[in-house]
C-alpha cells in the first residue's frame, strides 16, 4: 500500500518515518527545498509534556483585549478575514475554567505519550539533535506569577508526580547562574523528564533515514488540492504534475485548512505567529544548564549547542511571515536581563513561525469525509513535543488499529 504525506515539516518526517516502520511504500511532498524549514525550522525545541498547559485560560480574553493596544507578548492585527474570526470565536468559548483544565489533561496525555514514543524511536535510530535532558525549570519573576503558576500546576499534578516547586534558593542552587539576574526570582518548578533539543535538526536527519529506507521525498513541490471520486481521494494536482497513492496524509500546518476545504472538510486551524532569536554563546560559565521559561514574560530558552534560542510572543496577524529586527526589542531585553554575559547579543539569527493552533489546543487526527484522507495537522505549540506520537496513532489508523491513545476532541467534526 502506497501512502503520500502532504508536508516535510517534523509531524511529516515523523509520520513518514512510522509508515515506513509499519511497512508501507511511502512518499513525501513539500513545497520547500528540505524538510523543517517552516514552522519546525526555528521553535523553542522544548519538549515539555510538563508545560502542556491549555492556552485558553479565563485570562486570555482580558489579555487579547489589552493587546489591541499595546504589542507585548500577545499581539492582535485587527483584520477582516472571515476564517480569522470563525476561529477566534471557538478559540474564546474554550476559555472558560472547565475547559481549561479539559484542554490541559488532553494535551498532557498526547504529550507524554509522544514523549514515550520519541523515547522508543531514539532507542532504534541515532539522530544528532543537540539534545538537552536535564530537565526544564520553569521560573517565576514575582510572587504574582509564583502564585498563578501554583494554580495551574494543581492541574498538573493530578497526573504527573515530577514537577517540583522550587523556592528562590532552590532554584538559584538548581541554575546558579540565575544569580545574575537583577529584577528578582521569586521561585520556580522543575520538571526532570522533559527535555530539549533542535527539531530542525531532528527533522533533517530523520528525513535523510526514511530515504534510506526506501522512502520517497519531492521537494520544491506545492499542493493546489484534492481531486475526488465518491469519498477516495484519486489524486493530489501540484505544480508539478498529479500525484496518486491508496491513502494521503495531510500534515501541512496552518496551509492545511485551504487543501481539507477543497474535499468539503473544515479544519478549524489558525496560525499564531511566533518570534525566536538565536545567539551564540560568548561565556559558557554564564550560560544556564537547562533550557526552560521565564513564566513572566513567557519567554522561552533553549540551549541548542553552543547557541541559546529565545522564543516569546503569540500574534494573530494572519499568514504573515515576514519579521524585522524591531519584532524583538521585548525578546531580546528580556533574555539580556535573564543572561545577561551568556551570550554575544550582536550576532543573532532572527526567524518567526506560524503555529498551528486549533481552538482547544489538540491536533486533529483521522479521516474527515474522504475515507483515504487522513490528518495529522493543527500541533499549535506543542508539535515538536507531541510529533512521535502524533506518527504512531497515524501508522495505527492507517493499519486499522485501534490508537494506544483516546482521541476524544482530536478528530474532525465531519458535520
Ligand atoms: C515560536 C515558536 C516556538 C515553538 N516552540 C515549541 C516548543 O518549544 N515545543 C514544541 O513542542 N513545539 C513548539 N512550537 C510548535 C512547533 O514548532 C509546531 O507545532 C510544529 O513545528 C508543527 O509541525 P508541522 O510539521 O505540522 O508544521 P511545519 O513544520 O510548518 O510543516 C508543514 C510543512 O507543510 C509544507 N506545506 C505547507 N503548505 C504546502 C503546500 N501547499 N504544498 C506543499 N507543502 C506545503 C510546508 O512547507 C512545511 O514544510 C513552536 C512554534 C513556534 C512558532
Amino acid at each position: 500500500m502506497h501512502i503520500l504525506i502532504l508536508g516535510a515539516g517534523v509531524i511529516g518526517v515523523t509520520t513518514s518515518y512510522e509508515l515506513l516502520k509499519a511497512g508501507y511504500k511511502v512518499s513525501i511532498i513539500d513545497r520547500q527545498h528540505e524538510s523543517a524549514l517552516e514552522t519546525s525550522f526555528g521553535n523553542a525545541g522544548l519538549i515539555a509534556p510538563g508545560h502542556s498547559y491549555a492556552w485558553t485560560t479565563p485570562k486570555l480574553p482580558g489579555n487579547l483585549f489589552k493587546s489591541l493596544f499595546q504589542k507585548k507578548t500577545f499581539r492582535f492585527k485587527f483584520q477582516w478575514d472571515p476564517l480569522m474570526w470563525a476561529w477566534g470565536i471557538q478559540f474564546l468559548w474554550q476559555c472558560r475554567h472547565i475547559k481549561m483544565k479539559e484542554n490541559t489533561l488532553r494535551k498532557h496525555r498526547l504529550s507524554s505519550y509522544s514523549q514515550e514514543c520519541f523515547h522508543e524511536l531514539m532507542n532504534d535510530i541515532k539522530i544528532e539533535y543537540r539534545e538537552n535532558k536535564k530537565g526544564l525549570i520553569y521560573i517565576f519573576r514575582t510572587y504574582e506569577s509564583f502564585q498563578d503558576g501554583k494554580q495551574k500546576l494543581a492541574i498538573l499534578e493530578s497526573v504527573m508526580s515530577n514537577l517540583q516547586l522550587l523556592d528562590r534558593e532552590e532554584i538559584l542552587q538548581l541554575e546558579p547562574v540565575l544569580k545574575e539576574v537583577k529584577e528578582g526570582i521569586y521561585g520556580g518548578i522543575y520538571c526532570s523528564t522533559d527535555e530539549s533539543g533542535s527539531c530542525r535538526d531532528f527533522s533533517v536527519e530523520l528525513a535523510e533515514i526514511c530515504k534510506k529506507r526506501g522512502g520517497k521525498f519531492y521537494f520544491n513541490t506545492t499542493v493546489k488540492g484534492f481531486e475526488s471520486k465518491g469519498d477516495k481521494i484519486s489524486k493530489v494536482i501540484t505544480d508539478k504534475g498529479d500525484f496518486e497513492a491508496d491513502a494521503y496524509v495531510l500534515a501541512c500546518a496552518a496551509y492545511s485548512p485551504f487543501m481539507a476545504k477543497t474535499v468539503g472538510d473544515y479544519l478549524p486551524i489558525y496560525p499564531v505567529k511566533g518570534y525566536s532569536m538565536t545567539a551564540p554563546i560568548k561565556d559558557i560559565n554564564m550560560a544556564p544548564i537547562h533550557s526552560g521559561i521565564d513564566e513572566d514574560n513567557l519567554l522561552a530558552f533553549s540551549l541548542m549547542g553552543d547557541k541559546i534560542r529565545f522564543t516569546s510572543i503569540a500574534e494573530i496577524s494572519g499568514y504573515d511571515t515576514n519579521c524585522s529586527p524591531a519584532d524583538f526589542t521585548d525578546i531580546m531585553s528580556q533574555a539580556a536581563s535573564l543572561f545577561p554575559h551568556a551570550c554575544d547579543y550582536s550576532k543573532i539569527e532572527y526567524w518567526c513561525g506560524l503555529r498551528p493552533m486549533t481552538p482547544n489546543g489538540s491536533p486533529i487526527f483521522g479521516k474527515g469525509k474522504m475515507d483515504n484522507l487522513y490528518y495529522n495537522t493543527g500541533h499549535g505549540h506543542l508539535g515538536w513535543t507531541m510529533c512521535a506520537g502524533s506518527a504512531k496513532i497515524i501508522s495505527d489508523l492507517i493499519s486499522g488499529n485501534k490508537p494506544t491513545l483516546n482521541l476524544e476532541g482530536m478528530t474532525i467534526r465531519t458535520s
